[in-house]
């Protein structure tokens, strides 16, 4: 049998889908098709269509009679949750769709074939314009990267994601929230949207062309992560998740030749670096090889190698506490306290008036300090002082986009716009890995 993946499309108190062509019930056999809404009614899930009602279990999943023409549709999925390009969207979906009770709300998943999932989570995650061998690399990292996290899903880990004391406040967000399905459908897992992309013909050649390809490290398949842009240099697991070290996702820099370069854990040497514009398949600004990796939405965002942005103090004060829920009064510095091998902070410390506390790790701090994201947590902090020597705002200048772990998505284009081939990508940012077929039957 194929393997299948099942995937967290919406979470709400009540869902509307349109199904196009029949779908049978897996249980009862039953057939349905056209438009329904299912909510929950005290502790009951009701299945409606027009005046029709049904009470349905949850586990209530529709198969399409004929998997090639049939599809569902959600109307306004929210996309990029939170994130600054977030936006409402008819999506469209092949496959499965199965409802379950998660008690706080309904949750709608999505099963498809594996392979079918690829084609649609890199025509998601990729323009469908990029080149073949940037696409190929794509489909290696995005298969292994779901087969590890399968994998992981039956040996939970025992490394608790929070850390919380009066001085601290460290956590990770990984996938050890989603108990009933393997990834979610944001950028928290991968980013899918179901089949509203077109397909390309080229998505599929280089899904086809990789087929049952994976990476793997000592006969382990790979947790092959991902991010936007590097920055110049990329960063270690254990640095943005769980404390567990994976010697492929290692400290690579993001040029032809390792060469040695400065410890960016020191603050001295991050400062100088991230100030600079150094010399990096991903410091590019090159339209055509920004829009084969960005979808459209994406290249709103252009400054993202090097990047500033400036807070008064009350904004950043009140901005803090709202986003973490902890009133510090008026912040009055924020220290560097640790960072990671690409210079990203692992840990910052926020004084202010009322409290100090250090927080962590990059994605608790890229959340802290900006109304949706800050790029990275690749950055320095500069004070703005008036005459008085009082501060009155702050200068966040920064490196990169996303966490920087593994495979650089702009640096990687550059690659193959230079003509490398996907399995020297792939050799590049996850040194020491082999590339091997697995059995896909
Ligand atoms: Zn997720
Ligand atoms: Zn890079």
């Amino acid at each position: 049998m194929r393997p299948h993946i099942e995937i967290g499309i919406l979470f709400s108190p009540s869902i509307r889908f349109h199904l196009h062509g029949e779908f049978i019930e897996k249980n009862s056999g039953k057939t349905y098709r056209g438009e329904y809404t299912v909510c929950k009614r005290q502790e009951k899930i009701i299945f409606r269509q027009e005046k029709k009602e049904e009470v349905i279990l949850s586990g209530f999943t529709l198969i399409p009679a004929d998997y090639t023409s049939s599809h569902f549709e959600l109307p306004d999925v929210i996309i990029g949750i939170h994130f600054h390009w977030e936006r409402k969207e008819n999506q469209k979906f092949k496959g499965s769709l199965k409802i379950i009770d998660e008690k706080k709300h309904l949750t709608a998943i999505n099963i498809l074939p594996l392979e079918d999932y690829l084609v649609s989570v890199i025509s998601s995650e990729m323009s469908a314009t990029s080149s073949l061998e940037l696409l190929k690399a794509h489909a290696v990292i995005s298969r292994s990267w779901l087969l590890a996290q399968k994998a992981k899903s039956f040996r939970r880990t025992a490394n608790p994601s929070r850390v919380q004391t009066e001085t601290e406040y460290i956590r990770w967000y990984d996938r050890e929230d989603h108990l009933h399905f393997d990834v979610c459908a944001d950028d928290h897992c991968q980013r899918y949207q179901g089949i509203s992309k077109a397909y390309t013909p080229i998505v599929s050649q280089a899904v086809e062309a990789t087929q049952g390809e994976i990476l793997t490290y000592e006969g382990e398949v790979c947790d092959t992560r991902f991010s936007k842009c590097c920055g110049g240099v990329s960063e270690l697991f254990e640095n943005t998740w769980e404390p567990v070290n994976h010697a492929y996702l290692t400290k690579v820099i993001d040029t032809p030749v390792q060469t040695s370069t400065p410890d960016l854990r020191q603050e001295e040497e991050a400062r100088k670096w991230i100030l600079s514009s150094p010399d990096v398949f991903c410091n590019t600004r090159d339209k055509a090889i920004l829009s084969n990796v960005l979808n459209d939405y994406d290249q709103e965002t252009r400054n993202f190698f090097r990047w500033e942005v400036y807070y008064e103090t009350t904004e950043l004060s009140e901005l803090v506490k709202s986003k973490l829920g902890i009133d510090f009064g008026r912040i009055v510095e924020i220290q560097p306290i640790e960072r990671g091998v690409s210079g990203r902070l692992v840990k910052v410390k926020i004084v202010g008036t009322l409290k100090s506390m250090i927080i962590g790790k990059e994605l608790v701090i890229r959340k802290a300090f900006s109304a949706s994201h800050l790029y990275s947590s690749a950055f320095v902090v500069d004070s703005r002082k008036d005459s008085r020597n009082n501060t009155i705002g702050f200068t966040f200048k920064g490196a990169g986009w996303g966490h920087g772990v593994g495979l650089c998505q702009i640096g990687a284009a550059v690659m193959s716009e230079k003509g490398y081939n996907y399995r020297e990508i792939l050799a590049h940012y996850f040194p020491g890995t082999d590339l091997e077929k697995i059995d896909h039957e």
